[in-house]
């Protein structure tokens, strides 16, 4: 089963949002069902890397429904702060996922390890990690990411999460200004969808 052409997919996230962007962006061949439908509750992403939550997500989602499962884990790193929020990125929101509150994080958090961080440039990125596993088995594991800086204040409304503080390299628009058409050409998760529809 494993060698063949993957026909049937299941969607490991009961995010709403998360499921429509990621079926824009897969092949348009493949019957994609979502952990949604089987009313399944996430498991505990108690993994150390964006790879080890994404394999944990499309583990346990398959083994529940004996499907292939595709699931993602993704995040912002600020290398200031030692990488954080990292895969705590959903949890610096809290647990209405407010991503003012978030943002509001990040620049406490960088006030209070470099009181000048607004005068130099803060690198960043998104990572977005995406695995796909049929029952124990790991098929595939690829890891996209878009470099950038975070800027001085907020901008923007489009997008979700971090998007107003990331403005990605050679860009001077935050994620928040650009048309959703114009960041998803440039973004982690699109780099990582590139690398593994190889596998489907
Ligand atoms: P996940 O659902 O566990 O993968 O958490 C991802 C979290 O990382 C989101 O809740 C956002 O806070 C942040 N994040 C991931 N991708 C993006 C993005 O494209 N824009 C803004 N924030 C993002």
């Amino acid at each position: 089963m494993l060698n063949k052409k993957i026909k049937k997919l299941l969607i490991g996230t009961n995010n709403k949002g998360k499921l429509i962007e990621i079926k824009s962006l897969l092949p348009k061949h493949l019957k994609i069902l979502s952990t949604l439908k089987f009313k399944l509750k996430s498991p505990r992403e108690n993994g150390k890397t964006f790879q080890e939550n994404s394999l944990i997500k499309s583990r346990y989602f398959s083994k529940k429904t004996k499907l292939i499962c595709l699931a993602d884990d993704s995040g912002l790193e600020i290398d200031i702060l030692d990488k954080r929020p990292g895969i705590y990125s959903a949890r610096w929101g809290g647990k209405q996922s407010n991503f003012n509150k978030a943002i509001k994080k990040v620049f406490r958090e960088l006030d209070k390890k470099d009181k000048n961080w607004k005068k130099k440039k803060v690198v960043a990125r998104f990572v977005c990690a995406l695995s796909i596993s049929y029952l124990d088995k790991k098929i595939a594991c690829v890891v996209g990411k878009v470099e950038g800086r975070i800027s001085k204040k907020s901008r923007g409304t489009n997008g979700f999460g971090y998007d107003p503080i990331f403005i990605p390299n050679k860009k001077k628009k935050t994620f928040g200004e650009m048309k959703p058409s114009q960041k998803y050409k440039i973004d982690h998760r699109y780099k990582a969808f590139k690398k593994i529809k190889k596998f489907l």
